[in-house]
């Protein structure tokens, strides 16, 4: 079964009734993959996105209508290696025996006895990869679940750099990558060109900014067509409600009958977005920085907050500071971003006003 452009992110259902309601609308609707995740709602071992997507497809013929990935990881859910294994949320996930705990705890929760993916989960550093493909560890533990016939896919779900996410997929383990990508934070294109160049499917998570770019309506009908304008690339929408799910395949049909570039969609959302005053793109190229500051998914923040007047974007933020890839603070104005920028936006002056209004 071919991914559909749209697909089913789970992490924000609200509640098992609506969650049962809309995944099964959008499968009808032809969105035909399903990403989950042992923490994602999880209130109690019974009441979780795990044990919903698994209601959902338990009636008609659903479950053939529909591949269904899960995952796991070695990391903490932030920069490090777990350091101690947290089955019930499928962090620190260091050995093959851990991984079948929790891969069994996962179909236990779903009512299945086989996915379709699986993906190496929260990896954001070399160490945490390092750490899944290590002897006797979360690679093996997979390799036997494969040969088992529980699985068929593997993939990995990264919100690392892009150079970071190339290396990942050098090693050819993978047949799909998950990782940030929308109109504001355009960070990892050139992992998304490695992926597509090498016949790896690039499944976007965050479309809408978490949130951000749903405020104004012409700038989230554009995120989305910008999206479903990239070959290869898969949007992972985490479906609240059934009017999203309808929203959705509206922009599918929408963005069929009445096609435009991403270039043009760009400029319309610049536009929107409604400053000549130069802004950072996302692009990257200012990378690596001494103190490991994602410069232009920091500078996204400040855009929505600065040009949109986006208060959430700043409360996100904030919410992130655990991240060192966001810890502005951390900025020593040693101009090496600058000097690297191919915009030549003066972004230490930049920086400086964005930890003035985000903190
Ligand atoms: S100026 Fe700040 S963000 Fe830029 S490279 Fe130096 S430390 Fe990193
Ligand atoms: S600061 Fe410049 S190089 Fe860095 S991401 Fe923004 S536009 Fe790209």
């Amino acid at each position: 079964m071919e991914l559909n452009k749209i697909i089913i992110g789970t992490m924000r259902l609200p509640n098992r009734e609506t969650a049962v309601q809309l995944i099964r609308k959008a499968i009808d609707y032809g969105f035909n993959y399903l990403d989950t995740a042992p923490l994602y709602r999880l209130q109690s071992a019974t009441e979780n996105s795990e044990a919903w997507v698994g209601e959902a497809l338990k009636a008609g013929d659903y479950r053939e209508r529909a591949l269904v990935s899960i995952k796991c990881g070695t990391g903490n859910g932030g920069m490090k290696v777990g350091e101690k294994f947290e089955q019930e949320k499928g962090f620190g996930v260091r050995t093959a025996e851990d991984f079948a705990k929790v891969f069994q705890q996962s179909l236990d929760r779903l009512g299945l006895s086989q996915v379709d993916y699986y993906h190496l989960w929260v990896c954001h550093t070399m160490e945490q990869y390092e750490e899944a493909f290590k002897p006797g560890g979360w690679y093996e533990g997979f390799l036997k679940e494969k040969a088992a016939g529980r699985v068929r896919h593997l993939g990995i779900t990264t919100h690392a750099d892009s150079n970071t996410i190339i290396n990942y997929l050098k090693s050819g383990h993978f047949e799909t990558v998950t990782l940030p990508l929308n109109i504001t934070n355009l960070t990892r294109m050139e992992a998304v060109k490695y992926a597509s160049e090498h016949g790896i499917k690039v499944i976007a998570m965050n479309p809408l900014g978490g949130g951000f770019l749903a405020s104004n309506e012409r700038l989230k009908e554009l995120a989305l067509r910008y999206l479903m304008a990239l070959d290869n690339v898969h949007l992972l929408i985490g479906f609240t409600s059934e009017a999203e799910v309808d929203y959705a395949k509206w922009i599918e049909e929408t963005s069929r009958q009445n096609p435009m570039s991403p270039e043009a969609i760009l400029e319309e959302a610049n536009q929107i977005i409604g400053s000549s005053e130069p802004r950072c793109t996302g692009c990257g190229y200012c990378l690596p920085c001494p103190q490991k500051l994602e410069v232009g998914g920091i500078l996204g923040y400040y855009n929505l907050y600065k040009f949109l007047n986006i208060e959430s974007a700043k409360n996100q933020f904030n919410e992130i500071q655990w991240d060192v890839r966001y810890k502005l603070k951390n900025c020593t104005s040693c101009g090496l971003c600058e000097s690297r920028c191919p915009n030549q936006l003066p972004v230490r002056q930049i920086l400086k006003h964005a930890r003035e209004i985000l903190y």
